[in-house]
């Protein structure tokens, strides 16, 4: 039907905001779906920021990138990584333009929410064995309970063997849980907060109920103890060099009749570190040296030595200039003055059974591709990381000529609460840093929700990205 002029003038003028489903070719389609099969499978297999390290540095080194403390010389079109203490690693292609005239880095983080063991964990309580957690991130505790958790992490023993523990994952394995109140006895319980009804001490994971046989004292913490010293060689004490992580046991899923969703836990940030990663093999010779972070310990503010608060990563980058043109005084901040960074971090999707929280001119929705970020922060974009309108419209047309789908969002109203990622941490080394992530319905629930479309499509944003001259 020929368009009036009222319908071509909207057309011209308004900012379309449409599903990407719409109109999307068959192969284009196929790809989706192709593409979300690999991202299933490691987000099922890598529930740690240590597993997907080891994962990611396999899939590196499998693409041809070498350990840059190996390479004497870095020339165009080399491929490097560093792994910094098994939590987080730095991958490069060097480009072919001077350093000096910046990199394209795209910075995601692989630590998820979840709960971790405190130093002394192991009790009896009424003749059953549970472990003490202390839980990482910001997690609504209520969704922690009376679902299935495995075990992943290390312990370091008192002669430095390193154990590394994954129990839960395979089909054959027990899991753990936290047993809740049952409703019948939860009258005070049910009249609580969301926020006190299970409290950060309720959640203690039960993990045996067989006593050892013997006239003592705690005789099912000793019969646990005993499986664990058989089975590990560990003794109670070990406990207190281990970084044990209890996680959802649950695989991850197609979502929904027509399979266009992903459900899986720790979407929340390995979703834009396994697009970002991906997108960096695609890569062979950029223009601009070509940088992918995948930080630890962003949940928890990023500090330490492998949060991106950390001078792990200047660390790398005095390496490759070292490596390159030869390093000097101030030239590290002269590459970051010139650099662009996408932080590639998830964002909160509009969620209808809440719409009261949401202004839905402002929104990120599934299915309409990655959320450009400007600022997070809370009430008065207070510790915001605020994008220059210039580097917005480097990236917004970048899109826009490449075929990337894009929306522009906040999350939630004004003073409903807020966020923040890694932004704000790069641009304050003078890199033009922009928030750009998949929107993910239920973050940080042991079950995240994502669009197929939007993973792909991130995928492609974040190649194009990295190809920018
Ligand atoms: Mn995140
Ligand atoms: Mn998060």
């Amino acid at each position: 039907m020929e368009k009036n002029e009222a319908e071509k003038l909207k057309e011209r003028l308004f900012k379309s905001k449409k599903n990407a489903w719409e109109n999307i070719s068959n192969e284009e389609k196929n790809n989706i779906y192709e593409f979300s099969k690999g991202y299933i499978d490691f987000i099922s297999d890598n529930k740690t920021e240590r597993e997907c390290t080891k994962s990611f540095a396999k899939i590196l080194k499998e693409n041809g990138f070498k350990n840059i403390d190996e390479a004497e010389n870095l020339k165009p079109g080399d491929k490097v990584y560093y792994i910094n203490r098994e939590k987080n690693i730095y991958a490069a292609i060097i480009g072919e333009d001077d350093p000096e005239n910046g990199f394209n880095m795209i910075g995601a983080h692989m630590d998820s929410p979840r709960l971790d063991l405190k130093p002394n964990p192991l009790y009896e309580d009424t003749e059953l064995a549970m472990f003490k957690t202390h839980y990482y991130g910001g997690i609504k505790k209520y969704q922690w309970v009376n679902i299935p958790l495995s075990m992943h992490g290390v312990i370091i023993k008192a002669n430095n063997e390193k154990i590394e523990i994954n129990i839960g994952e395979k089909e054959e394995d027990q899991i753990f849980t936290i047993a809740d109140l049952l409703p019948h006895l939860a009258s005070k319980q049910e009249k609580k907060t969301l926020e006190n009804g299970i409290e950060g001490e309720n959640l203690n994971i039960l993990v045996g109920s067989i006593p050892f046989n013997g006239d003592i004292d705690e005789k099912v913490k000793l019969n646990i103890l005993n499986i664990l010293n058989q089975k590990y060689g560990i003794t109670e004490t070990d406990f207190v060099s281990a970084e044990i992580e209890f996680v959802p046991a649950m695989k991850a899923k197609d979502l929904g009749f027509d399979r266009s969703m992903v459900a899986g836990y720790g979407q929340d940030d390995r979703i834009c570190a396994y697009t970002s990663l991906e997108a960096l093999l695609d890569i062979h010779a950029p223009k601009r040296t070509a940088i992918c972070i995948l930080a630890d310990k962003e949940e928890v503010g990023s500090m330490g030595n492998t949060g991106m608060e950390s001078r792990s990563f200047e660390y790398f980058i005095d390496k490759i200039l070292e490596k390159t043109t030869g390093n000097s005084v101030g030239l590290k901040d002269k590459v970051f003055s010139h650099s662009r960074l996408l932080s590639a971090d998830v964002t909160g999707a509009y969620n209808p059974n809440f719409s009261d929280i949401y202004e839905k001119n402002n929104e990120s929705y599934l299915n309409h591709g990655v959320s450009i970020i400007k600022y997070t922060g809370s009430a008065s974009k207070g510790g915001a990381s605020d994008a220059n309108a210039e580097f917005v419209g480097y990236i917004r047309n970048l899109f826009e000529s490449n075929n990337i789908a894009y929306q522009v969002s906040e999350m939630g109203k004004i003073g409903i609460g807020g966020g923040g990622t890694i932004a704000y941490i790069l641009a304050n080394r003078g890199i033009d840093v922009l928030d750009c992530g998949v929107p993910v319905l239920s973050m940080h629930s042991p079950y995240e929700i994502s669009s197929k479309f939007d993973i792909y499509n991130a995928y492609k944003a974040y190649s194009t990205f990295y190809k920018g001259e």
